[in-house]
């Protein structure tokens, strides 16, 4: 049974079921219908005794039977005996032999050997002292045949039935578990062609087997989705680190070459440099974006003091202080992992120089709005084209690859768009070409002081 399919197994299992609830409805029917007999049997035999006493009557001190009294009818045998129990008029069949003492007014079955008869007898009186007997016997209806005879019908249709009842449940199952072969036949296919842009696509209807396709057509979506997005990740990573080492490549094979002149040695050992940073800064880049992806980068969050952050941030770091302006919120504090959030800041200030006007401005503001804490840093610089602004958090994307400079690679703000998420935030951008850019981070507030003890 275990090794069968489900199909088979339903249809074996319903076919059983059916078979038992046939046995079942025949032995609900057989103890009805005798039920039924026997009752319609004592009615008959209490209707026939009672209309033959009420032909009853005395005559001159004599028994008068009248017209209306029957010694025989409907199967019912009537007897008359005298109040000392002799027979006075009436035949007593020939296979009743009992000697059934009188009981007034109850119906009962009487055994006598192979026969079952059903007794009524009723007591009539006549005068003060006297009266007579009236029995009623009548053959009682032989519920064992009839049980017979049903069971034998019964057996005789049974395989009929059986086969029946099993090719319809095969049927029937088949039928159901349609929808499940062709998503069988599709996961089949995706697996086998490795072809996810197959669906299952069953027509319409609620039923779980639409329910199971529409979820697993959802999931070759999702699936390939991220195929498309992990082999375009990789062509662009290696297209961006290929390039650096081409050149680096190229430029060890002119320096073999070719005699230089020290200045020009120089510049080639600068340009190497340049290109070894990028790479560098590319892998540190894709290690930290593979870490958020696969989760393994844990944010620690504290409690961090934004002003001291940001004056300690902006002041290590070789930014040009006479174009950096810092308008902090005294004391602020907010929810967040220090070392990312310091990473996510940075990232920003570098973009807002890097693609700033030259001799630009940049504003870094901190402070608590609403609900909300908001980090923004803004720029007077080239701004971004409205229809640009959605795809900058998508990674390698770049608006303009030679304004990026020799470190960036399309990948610093989809670390940020990443960094906020982890830290509960979220990134919003406002910019106007050749007005500038706001980058705001926003950050809910800090729990309770205590709370996060
Ligand atoms: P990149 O390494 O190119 O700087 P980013 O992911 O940091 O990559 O930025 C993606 C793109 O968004 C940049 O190439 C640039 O075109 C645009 N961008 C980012 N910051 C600014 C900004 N402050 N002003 C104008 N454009 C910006």
């Amino acid at each position: 049974m275990r090794n069968l399919s489900v199909k088979l197994r339903i249809a074996v299992w319903l076919t059983l079921l059916m078979a038992l609830l046939a046995g079942l409805l025949l032995a609900f029917m057989l103890s009805i219908s005798s039920a039924v007999i026997s009752q319609t049997a004592m009615s008959q035999l209490s209707q026939t005794v009672r209309s033959n006493v009420s032909q009853i009557g005395m005559s001159e001190g004599k028994l008068e039977l009248r017209d209306g009294f029957y010694f025989y009818r409907n199967g019912v045998s009537t007897l008359v005996y005298s109040q000392s129990e002799s027979l006075l008029a009436g035949q007593i069949p020939v296979s009743f032999t009992a000697a059934e003492p009188f009981q007034s007014g109850t119906t009962r079955t009487v055994e006598d050997g192979n026969e079952r008869y059903l007794v009524l007898d009723v007591w009539l009186p006549m005068s003060w002292e006297s009266g007579v007997w009236v029995r009623g016997l009548l053959e009682s209806p032989d519920n064992r045949q009839l049980a017979g005879n049903l069971l034998t019908m019964a057996l005789a249709a049974l395989p009929a039935f059986l086969i029946m009842a099993a090719l319809g449940s095969y049927w029937i199952a088949r039928r159901a578990f349609r929808p499940l072969d062709q998503i069988t036949a599709t996961a089949k296919e995706i697996n086998e062609a490795r072809d996810l842009s197959r669906r299952i696509s069953l027509p319409s209807g609620r039923n779980e087997f639409h329910r199971l396709a529409s979820t697993f057509d959802q999931l070759f979506e999702r699936l390939e989705r991220s195929f498309e997005a992990e082999e375009q990740f990789t062509a662009n990573a290696s297209h961006e680190l290929r390039t650096p080492v081409s050149i680096i490549k190229g430029a060890c094979e002119y320096v073999e070459k070719y005699d230089e002149t020290p200045e020009e040695r120089q510049e080639t050992i600068s340009m190497i440099h340049r290109q070894a940073v990028k790479m560098s800064s590319l892998i540190s880049q894709l290690l930290s974006m593979t870490r958020l992806d696969q989760g393994t980068e844990v944010a620690h969050m504290e409690r961090v003091n934004l002003e001291e952050l940001l004056r300690a941030l902006c002041t290590e770091q070789a930014y040009d202080q006479e174009r950096l302006t810092l308008e902090l919120q005294p004391g602020l504090t907010a929810w967040a992992d220090p070392v990312l959030l310091s990473r996510l800041i940075q990232n920003l200030i570098e973009n807002a120089f890097k693609y700033g006007k030259p001799g630009g401005h940049v504003w870094v503001c901190a402070d608590s709005r609403g609900n909300e804490i908001q980090l923004r840093v803004r720029d007077d610089g080239i701004g971004i084209p409205d229809e640009q602004q959605e795809k900058i958090w998508k990674r390698f994307y770049q608006v303009d690859p030679s304004r990026s400079g020799a470190g960036g690679a399309g990948l610093g703000l989809s670390l940020v768009w990443q960094i906020a998420k982890l830290l509960g935030g979220s990134m919003t951008l406002e910019s106007v070409p050749d007005v500038g850019s706001v980058f705001t981070l926003h950050l809910p507030l800090p729990p309770p002081a205590g709370a996060d003890r």
